[in-house]
């Protein structure tokens, strides 16, 4: 597990719950995680990030725990 130490790292933009097989994907795939938002470069707010679901949506997660559609589906 990570050891990071930032106080966004358990906040809800930065929680998504996701399969072993899903994991081990963004970590042997990170450009196209970086852009579909599974993986988020420390820099950056995982708040202010769109994050694309298997319904092929783009969504930003809340600090509520919510998530509001940005996109709809790719083509
Ligand atoms: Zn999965």
């Amino acid at each position: 597990m990570g050891g990071s130490r930032a106080g966004w790292i358990n906040e809800a933009p930065n929680l998504l719950l996701v399969c072993e097989p899903c994991n081990g994907f963004f970590e042997d795939h990170p450009a196209v995680s970086y852009e579909a938002g599974w993986k988020v470069q420390s820099w950056r707010s995982p708040g202010d990030v769109a994050v694309r679901y298997a319904d092929g949506r783009l969504y930003r997660l809340g600090a509520d725990g919510r998530r509001t559609v940005v996109a709809e589906v790719r083509v």
